[in-house]
């Protein structure tokens, strides 16, 4: 007799699937372009060297503690994070009416967001952009939400936005439905909205009344430039939205295991602040208590000293321009080599990934034949590629493709 014999095995989560079965891999030439984490030219994990200054400071600093933070966590961090996010000069923070809480990463910024929404406004509906991180959904049914729809996003045709496909859908979203939109640098295709085209959504977002839950996990990281990466987000504050906004700072900090991260909050009315923080207390009471304190420790010292603040701009700069170059390179290759279709949407992506184009069969031969492990709906991290690898990715993308 057991309490678990009706226990049915769940689908394996595909990205750690991946990962596991190229480190058990030996083939000399694997390639692993399915986790979404920074590498070196050399294909190593790379920690920050301001990350690296600020944990020595801490180290040495003898009057911090391991007391508890308090529930909704260290409050200068979450107060640089809001300002990083919406600009030291937004109304939201001019009029006092944003405000952060401390999250464990970006995945708990959304769930704790969720979570408010589904348990203290009632909300039901959310949508997500088809495609999208493949976690939005489990985490906001999870957190209480009812029904997950989905906008239409990428054109496989024209590989790239279907600005008609998302207007028209979240016309037909239902009044007060939770939308969520990716800052910048959208996961996984890599294909963000122009400024006009932002504007049009947020008209749609206004007129339907939806509530606008933005992820931000890849601030800085998208164009290098922390205030450029953010323009959708001001422009929603500008345009007078209240709205949340998930931070992360796996990848601009690379601090994917500390688990830092940031739900900023901005309300109309700076009145009812107190009372939203009291609920989002017992929310995170409830989950989870109150926050790790390490990594948010070494982001907020970092935020507050001008020269690690600007030493962090020039890691991130490194990070994004490497990528930028990676994809440069994945792009000339596949062209000189001859391979069927268009290039250009490699180099007109941002961010860490990018939709290749691939379908669902063209990837599993990948993986398969040659030791290249990526995601079946074609998405490839191009943090993955190296200088000594791009000739041999291009040339299996060219052989899959002829
Ligand atoms: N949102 C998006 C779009 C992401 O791509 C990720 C990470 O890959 C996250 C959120 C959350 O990541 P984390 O919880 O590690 O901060």
């Amino acid at each position: 007799m057991s309490w678990f014999s009706s226990v049915e095995q769940g689908p394996p989560i595909e990205v750690f699937a991946l990962t596991k079965q190229c480190t058990e891999d030996d083939f000399p030439q694997k390639v692993n372009l399915g986790v979404g984490a920074y590498r070196t030219d050399e294909g190593k994990p790379w920690v920050l060297p301001v990350v690296r200054a600020a944990e020595k400071a801490l180290a040495n600093d003898e009057t911090l503690n391991k007391e508890y933070l308090p529930v909704l966590g260290l409050d200068s961090f979450s107060t640089l994070s809001t300002n990083m996010l919406l600009g030291d000069d937004s109304p939201a923070i001019v009029e006092k009416r944003a405000f952060g809480v401390q999250s464990l990463s970006g995945t708990g910024a959304l769930r704790v967001g969720a979570e408010f929404l589904a348990k203290k406004l009632g909300k039901t509906i959310f949508y997500y952009s088809t495609p999208t991180w493949e976690n939005h959904r489990l985490v906001f049914l999870s957190a209480g939400f009812q029904e997950a729809r989905q906008y239409r996003y990428w054109d496989q045709g024209k590989r790239g936005l279907d600005i008609e496909g998302f207007l028209e859908d979240i016309n037909n979203a239902p009044e007060g439905s939770v939308i969520i939109l990716h800052a910048c640098a959208h996961n996984p295709t890599g294909c963000d909205p122009t400024q006009e085209q932002w504007e049009k959504i947020a008209q749609v977002v206004k007129h339907k009344r939806l509530f606008p839950f933005f992820d931000s996990a890849y601030q800085g990281f998208a164009s290098g430039d922390l205030d450029k990466d953010a323009w959708a987000v001001r422009f929603f504050v500008s345009q007078g939205f209240e709205l949340f906004c998930a931070q992360s700072y796996a990848k601009n900090f690379g601090l994917y295991n500390e688990r830092t991260g940031n739900l900023s909050v901005v309300m109309n009315n700076p009145s009812e602040i107190a009372a939203v923080k009291s609920q989002i207390t017992l929310t995170i009471r409830g989950m989870y208590s109150n926050p790790p304190s390490h990594g948010a420790r070494i982001v907020s010292h970092v935020l507050n000293n001008k020269e690690l603040f600007d030493q962090w701009r020039g890691n991130i700069k490194t990070m994004s321009s490497r990528i930028i170059e990676m994809r440069k390179r994945l792009r000339e290759e596949l062209e000189r080599l001859g391979t069927p279709g268009t290039w250009n949407h490699i180099t007109e992506q941002i961010g860490m990934f990018s939709y290749t184009g691939l379908n669902e069969v063209q990837s599993e031969h990948m993986v398969k034949k040659y030791h290249i492990y990526m995601l079946r709906s074609g998405r490839i991290s191009m943090c993955g590629i190296t200088p000594s690898n791009v000739e041999y990715v291009a040339k299996s993308i060219n052989e899959t493709l002829t």
